[in-house]
């Protein structure tokens, strides 16, 4: 069990108080966090107050350093740190080495933008005149993040925010705070100053709410649930400060009767059962064309049936447990309300303990909840649609647009889908789920604020401001 403590002005805080136990095994507690009060928030803000001219005054390429030997450093603690994150979330080690290899690139990605260039020489309508832009950092700027990827996200947050010359003050989920401590040590022993990263553990409603009302902290970025994003939003916009949200997902696939069947299974198995199906970008509905309809349900309920659910630890395990009981109480909500409504599951298996077992409903109408609704779990719903045309309005029909993807051959279809599709991360013969770090990722609708991308050169965007300058060389 470690100490999961506050980070503020440099120095580890705070009375352990939440209990973070393995989802795969009770017994092992993994971490006692803190619970921040607003005041705790209050001196974290305050030290990255403090702290953030200095970092500013630092040249990127310094404060790009930093980020990368951090990276080295979670580098050479990768095995410990995937293990921990095994069992502070639950998700295959395999699946965790792969999210803290995420973070150490993440980190190495923009360790070196500080190398690379920033803002742009413009010409000038007036003589003996050049114009430049400069990229200003915000300030401090506020880090809201979700437990299912609990060192990359915040990574992937914290790297363009520091390098831009940010302090930072984090609130992680509070089941997952571990995780964000390796990263945060990782930083502060590659000499990351004080004061520059504050992480405050707790609450949402509490921590996480001081937080994001704090009239010092310049900028929100969110990742979680749409409800908790659009509440933050209006707190955020109020006092007219930026706000990011990347939330919720319904993601949809679109099977067609060219696709290779058995590669369109294999396809929306990945992107719907890895990670227990709790990603954002996880395939959840799945539209299919006669042709292929009995053939394809038969081999993606063929794919979830040779799902090894279990300890992420053990080898065997290809699937880890749900995370919490909250989250498996909602999971075993749909699959009983789609049992009672009558869809065709083939077998369905009660829970044990906390591993649960992947469910492929077929014959789902569009409306249904199951088809509507977010569960964030290991459940398909298929859906039956006449042709393309039909599928493609069906995949449009819905409040969230973060992901969706198109099994075919038919090269006219792929790039019509491409085109025509409302969300932000299209996947022609690719799982949902699975993203480049060096490409822009966000939604559009009700998975997104839909105004800067994260990820890729330009997450830098929402951490700074433009400054026009024009210098006259004739004096
Ligand atoms: P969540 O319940 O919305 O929580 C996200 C974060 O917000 C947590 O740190 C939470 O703290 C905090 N929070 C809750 N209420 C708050 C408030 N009133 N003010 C400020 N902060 C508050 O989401 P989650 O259950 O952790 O994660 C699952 C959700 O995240 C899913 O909907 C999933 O689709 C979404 N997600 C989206 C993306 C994406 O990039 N689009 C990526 C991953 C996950 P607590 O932990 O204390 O509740
Ligand atoms: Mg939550």
């Amino acid at each position: 069990m470690t100490n999961a403590q506050n980070l503020i002005g440099g120095a580890w805080v705070g009375e352990p108080i939440i209990e973070r136990r393995n989802p795969a095994n009770p017994d092992d507690v993994v971490a006692i966090a803190p619970s921040a009060s607003a005041a705790d928030v209050h001196d974290a803000v305050a030290a990255a107050t403090d702290a953030q001219p200095g970092w500013a005054a630092l040249t990127a390429v310094q404060r790009g350093a930093i980020l990368m030997d951090a990276a080295d450093l979670l580098r050479r603690r990768h095995e410990e740190i995937a293990t921990d994150l095994t069992r502070e979330e639950g998700k295959t080690r395999a699946e965790a080495m792969g999210e803290v290899r995420r973070a150490i690139d993440v980190l190495r990605f923009f360790g070196s933008a500080g190398w690379r260039p920033s803002g742009e020489t413009l010409p000038s309508t007036m003589p003996n005149t050049s114009v430049h832009t400069r990229r200003e950092p915000l300030g401090v700027v506020g880090l809201v993040t979700p437990w299912n990827f609990p060192i990359a996200i915040p990574a992937w947050k914290m790297a363009p925010a520091l390098v831009s010359g940010n302090a930072v003050v984090i609130k992680p989920a509070e089941l997952t705070p571990l995780s964000i401590n390796h990263l945060a040590t990782a930083l502060i022993d590659a000499g990351l100053p004080a004061g520059v990263l504050n992480v405050v553990h707790g609450s949402g409603s509490l921590a996480g709410d001081a937080l994001v009302r704090h009239q010092e902290v310049a900028a929100v970025s969110f990742t979680g649930s749409t409800g908790v994003g659009m509440a933050i939003r209006d707190v955020v916009n109020a006092r007219n400060a930026r706000v990011q949200l990347e939330m919720g997902g319904k993601n949809a696939y679109l099977v067609l009767d060219d696709a290779d069947v058995e590669a369109a299974a294999a396809t929306v198995a990945a992107g719907a059962f890895s990670l227990t199906g709790q990603a954002c970008t996880a395939t959840s509905r799945v539209y299919v064309t006669p042709g292929v309809r009995e053939v394809f349900v038969k081999a993606l309920r063929e794919k979830a049936g040779a799902v090894k659910s279990g300890n992420g630890l053990d080898p065997g395990t290809t699937m880890g447990p749900v995370v919490s009981d909250a989250q498996l109480a909602k999971d075993v909500t749909a699959i009983h309300a789609a049992v009672e409504a009558g869809f065709d599951a083939g077998e369905v298996t009660e829970p044990k303990g906390q591993f649960l077992a992947p469910v492929v409903f077929s014959g789902v109408p569009h409306d249904h909840p199951l088809v509507t609704r977010e569960v964030f779990g290991p459940v398909v719903g298929v859906i039956d649609v006449a042709d393309y045309q039909e599928g493609l309005n069906l995949v449009n029909d819905s409040p969230y647009g973060l992901t969706a993807g198109i099994c075919t051959r038919d090269l006219g279809k792929a790039y019509d889908f491409a085109a025509r599709v409302r969300v932000g991360v299209v996947k022609i013969n690719r799982p949902t789920t699975g993203l480049d770090l060096n490409v822009p990722f966000g939604g559009v609708r009700d998975s997104s604020t839909n105004t800067f991308r994260e990820q890729g050169e330009r997450a830098v965007d929402f951490y700074t401001w433009t400054k026009s300058v024009y210098i006259g060389h004739d004096l």
